[in-house]
């Protein structure tokens, strides 16, 4: 394991063991951001041409066995912020579904309700549209915090996001 200033650099590491199912062979490059700040660094160090993939929970994968080029960033444990301002939650892409709904619960919101029974993370939650019970991930979001290769965060409404899909 190489440590870096904050997070970790493992090399050849297996994802099996970052997967549900158990199965995957290794990523070249695994990296565990020790938070926001220090993935925007990590991301705009790397090399354009490098090969970039994020996993969460790891409960949509199947890896196969030769592993995966490039550069493989470990979300779910790292980017784990959750917090609620004036009656909205703000949830970073590593936190649990489970751990969403729970916290939304307490906090006497309602609609996120189905995300308990979504195994994976706030990330894979909206990369998938994950939703059960009737309940659809993208229809209890307001606002996406995004992060492109640069390092750079653009906050996007999801109004403009489906005004994007339809012009
Ligand atoms: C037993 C079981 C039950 C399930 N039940 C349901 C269900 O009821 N409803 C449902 O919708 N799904 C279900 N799933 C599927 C899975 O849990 C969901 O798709 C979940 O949203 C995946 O989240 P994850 O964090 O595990 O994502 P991963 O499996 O880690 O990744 C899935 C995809 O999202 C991308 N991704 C993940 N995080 C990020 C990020 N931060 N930024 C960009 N891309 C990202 C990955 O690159 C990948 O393409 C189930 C799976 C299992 C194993």
């Amino acid at each position: 394991m190489v440590q870096t200033s904050t997070g970790s650099l493992l090399l050849n590491e297996p994802l099996a063991r970052y997967t549900s199912w158990r199965v995957g062979g290794p990523a070249e490059r695994l990296y565990i951001p020790a938070g926001l700040e220090d993935l925007r660094g990590f991301l705009s160090s790397l090399d354009k041409q490098e090969p970039l993939v994020f996993i969460g929970l790891g409960s949509n994968l199947l890896v196969r066995d030769a592993g995966v080029r490039g550069t493989v960033v470990l979300m779910h444990a790292a980017l784990t912020g959750l917090r609620m301002d004036d009656k909205q939650v703000f949830a970073e892409a590593g936190v649990t579904c489970a751990k969403l709904a729970k916290f939304a619960a307490r906090q006497h919101l309602h609609g996120a309700e189905f995300m308990a029974g979504i195994p994976g993370t706030v990330g894979g939650a909206l990369a998938m549209n994950a939703g059960c019970h009737g309940g659809e991930t993208w229809d209890v979001v307001q606002q996406v915090l995004t992060l492109d290769r640069q390092g750079e965060c653009m906050c996007v409404s999801v109004r403009s996001l489906k005004l994007l899909t339809v012009m």
